[in-house]
């Protein structure tokens, strides 16, 4: 699917800068989906069975969420695992500790918060991938400077590159059948 695999990025990225300033913000706002091999990863992590995991940390939930890129609208609806929040809303394995914030599953945290704030599109007929910002990481992401030079040659690799697992991760979720994807046409 990579081999040659054409990379754009929208302008607001061109258009502004990214670091990732550790606020934890998208810990306390994300809804974390997870693949089947995500879920036998973290109960690694954790030394724990992987239906002791579900049992405690996941539920299953029907997802409908919309996906805006370049004025395009995606809808993604179906059943998946994923994490169960605190009662205060945060991620149980995310941690805040002397103003700063950590997860505690960090080597295996699943490829949905490696990602954010971007998210993608695919174009199967050119083998090219859209990057843009999510509509939520541009909305509330404490990293993103606007209207500033792009510093996007320093993060080009490391956003591809989780943009290639994330894609990875989507065929899997939809080859379990319990989600589909589909263009919205207003
Ligand atoms: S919201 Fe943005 S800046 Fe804050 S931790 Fe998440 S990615 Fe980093
Ligand atoms: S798994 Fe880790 S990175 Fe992901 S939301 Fe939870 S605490 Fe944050």
């Amino acid at each position: 699917m990579n081999n040659n695999l054409i990379r754009y990025i929208t302008s607001r990225i061109k258009n502004s800068k990214f670091k990732c300033k550790n606020c934890g913000l998208c810990c306390k706002t994300s809804e974390i989906m997870l693949s089947a091999r995500e879920i036998g990863g973290i109960s690694y992590a954790l030394n724990i069975e992987k239906e002791e995991f579900i049992k405690k940390f996941l539920e299953l939930k029907k997802i409908h969420k919309t996906k805006i890129i370049e004025n395009r609208i995606y809808e993604i609806s179906g059943e998946c695992y994923v994490i169960k929040k605190n009662n205060n809303g945060d991620c149980p394995f995310y941690i805040e500790k002397d103003n700063k914030s950590y997860c505690n599953i960090y080597e295996y945290r699943p490829i949905v918060c490696r990602l954010f704030p971007f998210t993608w599109e695919y174009f199967p007929d050119t083998n090219s991938i859209n990057i843009d910002y999510s509509e939520n990481g541009w909305n509330n992401c404490q990293g993103i400077e606007k209207n500033k030079q792009s510093n996007w040659d320093d993060i080009r690799d490391i956003v591809t590159g989780n943009v290639i697992l994330s894609m990875i991760q989507s065929n899997e979720l939809q080859m379990n059948g319990k989600l589909t994807q589909k263009l919205k046409i207003n």
